[in-house]
């Protein structure tokens, strides 16, 4: 006999009236900023419906609502909150610069050429870096740089990438969002978008575009579609592609350096001639973004640049009122100096996240659910697919396997939100997770136990023996 299934978009319904009963001063907040603020907030990628929660403090691993509610926080702020909330060395960082040196100068400081250095000695493919406010300013910067210096005009991308707002290539499920199909936003740039992990695709695009081929511009794993890793040999497929088609190989390292402190291209052992930066660097309390790479290409940001280029082409002018921010500078030389200094530091946070990943990924198994957990190191997604099996395969950090995502189910995703907020739980609300250097496995552990109840409680919707 077939089992009949309850009915997910009532259990849903429930659950966001659930929510709007248990979060009345978020409600009143969003009721009121609405009229002038889209969807309430200055991020579409905040945004959640019935509407979002207000978050009134973040201390350590934890985050509190107005409305009192206490959460274990593994969004982390998308990443950038990677050493916890209110850490004190970033917060003296900060009153330091603040107390010693003041806001903006309208000059070059003390701290950014330290900085420069820093990154430089770091990261081994950066003969040189420059500052700038975020990952998205970042990479369209460092991509326009890229297009003097070859003189070409091209740049292959992937499908499922996301760099920033204006360069995204991600399916709008995956941002939250509904759309017309259109990437209204992206910069219009001559994009070339390939799907990603395909090799032969990728080499067909290659010959296709080789005279006016720029840059092949990719993530080491994407990660606000979904955490999927780049297999290691597509990795170098792109390295050795793009020297033979005398482009500049790209690496968005925005997300990904955590993986290592020489980012993780140093992991895979494949080096770009360009790497961004940006999330995590200045702590999560200061915005940050930072791109850097061969001195031939950096070198025609020189004041004066004059040497010939392959382009052939003059300098190139790069400014910004903020790029030298005081308090910016000072909180990321404290990280570099202070919290993120060791490799064993960053490979505790890679085998937490392993950890964890394997633990989400054999509850998967042990209750037959139609989820999985993918990613690398500490950042990882949860999901839920409408069909087809895949209980306990997780993928881990090291570029193994392709992809498997099959059609996400978006009303089992939103349900699996709901419960770990009810739970005490934080997550995005696309279900990436990100973890920081302070949470423990402690903590974590309370994490499998809600995610291990949650998946008996909506065995009926989650479990392929009731399809
Ligand atoms: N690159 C990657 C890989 C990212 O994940 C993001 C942010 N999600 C960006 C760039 C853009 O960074 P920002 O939000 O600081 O502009």
């Amino acid at each position: 006999m077939p089992i009949a299934l309850p009915d997910l978009s009532t259990v849903l319904d429930e659950a966001v009236k659930d929510f709007t009963a248990s979060n009345p001063k978020s409600k009143a907040i969003n009721d009121e900023s609405v009229a002038c603020l889209p969807g309430g907030t200055t991020r579409n990628v905040i945004h959640m419906k019935p509407f979002p929660i207000v978050q009134a403090r973040g201390e350590g691993s934890y985050l509190t609502d107005v409305d009192g509610h206490k959460y274990l926080d593994l969004c982390a702020e998308y990443s950038a909150c990677m050493f916890g909330h209110s850490h004190g060395t970033i917060k003296k960082a900060i009153y330091d610069a603040v107390d010693n040196t003041g806001f903006a100068l309208g000059a070059v400081n003390q701290y950014e050429g330290r900085l420069a250095r820093l990154f430089c000695e770091r990261f081994k493919t950066m003969d040189k870096v420059r500052f700038s406010n975020s990952g998205t300013e970042t990479n369209m910067t460092a991509l326009a740089l890229v297009k003097a210096y070859t003189g070409r005009s091209k740049i292959i991308v992937f499908e499922g990438g996301c760099h920033g707002g204006l360069a995204t290539f991600s399916s709008q499920s995956s941002m939250n969002m509904k759309s017309s199909g259109k990437r209204t936003m992206n910069a219009p740039h001559d994009w070339i978008v390939v799907p990603y992990n395909d090799i032969p695709a990728l080499q067909t695009a290659v010959a296709e575009h080789t005279p006016d081929l720029a840059c092949i511009f990719l993530e080491l794993m994407q990660g606000s579609s979904g955490c999927t890793p780049a297999n290691a040999d597509f990795v170098k497929a792109c390295r050795s592609l793009a020297t033979a088609a005398g482009a500049v190989l790209f690496f968005d390292e925005v997300m990904t350096s955590r993986m290592s402190i020489h980012g993780y291209q140093h992991l895979l052992g494949v080096y770009p001639d360009m790497t961004s930066l940006g999330k995590y660097f200045a702590g999560g309390g200061q915005n940050f973004g930072a791109f850097g790479g061969r001195a031939d290409i950096m070198n025609m940001l020189e004041p004066g640049y004059s040497s010939p280029c392959p382009s052939g082409g003059g300098g190139v002018y790069h400014s910004g009122t903020f790029n030298n921010n005081v308090t910016t500078m000072a909180t990321a030389t404290a990280v570099l100096e202070q919290l993120w200094t060791t490799e064993d530091k960053a490979k505790d946070l890679f085998d937490k996240g392993v950890w964890l990943r394997e633990e989400l990924n054999r509850l998967a198994a042990k209750h037959r659910a139609r989820m999985n957990v993918t990613g690398t190191g500490s950042l990882m997604a949860v999901h839920f697919f409408t069909t087809g099996a895949n209980g306990g395969g997780g993928r881990d950090g090291n570029a193994g396997a392709e992809a498997e995502v099959e059609v996400e189910d978006e009303a089992l995703k939103e349900l699996f939100f709901f419960d770990m907020l009810g739970k005490g739980f934080f997550l995005a609300r696309r279900l990436m997770i990100s973890l920081m250097t302070i949470t423990s496995r402690e903590e974590l552990r309370t994490f499998v136990q809600a995610v291990d109840e949650s998946l008996s409680e909506r065995a009926e919707f989650v479990g392929l023996d009731y399809s």
